[in-house]
């Protein structure tokens, strides 16, 4: 049903061009000037169709949310966090609505309702009861990843900048104590565990030229470091600092 309204709407587009180009003719400018679709030149002007801004998904859109965005960037500099939130296809409230035989990714319908619902909590757990402080301002957008799951990435602005004293209650890349959180140490060792990977397992779907393309095995390291690509690297204790570890059984190997 809605690649009709969306075929519908294109159509419209089309026979309207006159009327929006009217109406956009500054945007038409920019758009010879900056060519943003890549295959407008001024002679073929009379014959490329522009989609409106109110199009969801053409240049002029994204263009405006950028616009937007960098609108907070420069009445606030940077934002302080950046969070991605991703959905869980075990989440107990996707689980229950699927139907017989059905898997996740069989619904975007209730992974997209569920992952927005939660992800509204999620704002107002940081915005409103200010876990990181008060906030400034926040700004989110949502990709779908090619296993059909949607995931947020968040920016946040605080009203008080992060001090370096402030990190590591914040963020670090380690394995939580059990006896202090259970339920973040079960969360963490389900879902944040990236391989085994390399010599271990060289099949891994991260592998390219025998080497892990996301980094792994890291090394540890007693604090966080930052300030140098823009890419912090975070806390990641071994057990003679006060790290955590534990135990993973995998079909025939057991790994620690
Ligand atoms: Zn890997």
């Amino acid at each position: 049903m809605y690649a009709k309204i969306k075929s519908e709407r294109l159509r419209y587009i089309r026979f309207n061009q006159t009327n929006l180009r009217a109406e956009e003719c500054i945007h038409l400018h920019d758009a010879v000037n900056n060519n943003i679709d890549g295959n407008l030149n001024l002679n073929n002007i009379g014959n490329v169709f522009i989609l409106p801004s109110s199009y969801t998904g053409s240049s002029r859109h994204m263009q405006e949310y950028i616009q937007d965005a960098m609108t907070y960037v420069r009445a606030y500099g940077r934002p302080d966090l950046f969070i991605t939130y991703t959905c869980n296809p075990q989440w107990d409230e996707i689980k229950k609505l699927l139907l017989p035989e059905q898997t996740p990714i069989h619904r975007p319908d209730i992974t997209a309702r569920v992952f927005k619902q939660k992800l509204n909590s999620l704002i107002d757990l940081i915005v409103k009861h200010s876990v990181f402080g008060e906030t400034r301002s926040w700004m989110y957008s949502i990709e779908w990843q090619k296993r059909g799951l949607p995931h947020a990435h968040i920016l946040i602005w605080c009203v008080e900048k992060i001090r370096p004293e402030e990190i590591d209650k914040i963020v670090f890349a380690e394995i939580p104590d059990p006896n202090v959180d259970k339920e973040l140490f079960e969360i963490v060792t389900k879902n944040m565990i990236h391989g085994p990977c390399g010599n271990l397992n060289m099949t891994s779907l991260c592998m390219e030229n025998s080497n892990c393309t996301q980094g792994f095995r890291k090394d540890f390291v007693r604090d966080t470091i930052t300030g140098i690509d823009g890419y912090p690297i975070y806390r990641r204790r071994n057990s003679e600092n006060g790290g955590q570890s534990f135990s993973l059984k995998l079909r025939n190997m057991k790994l620690k």
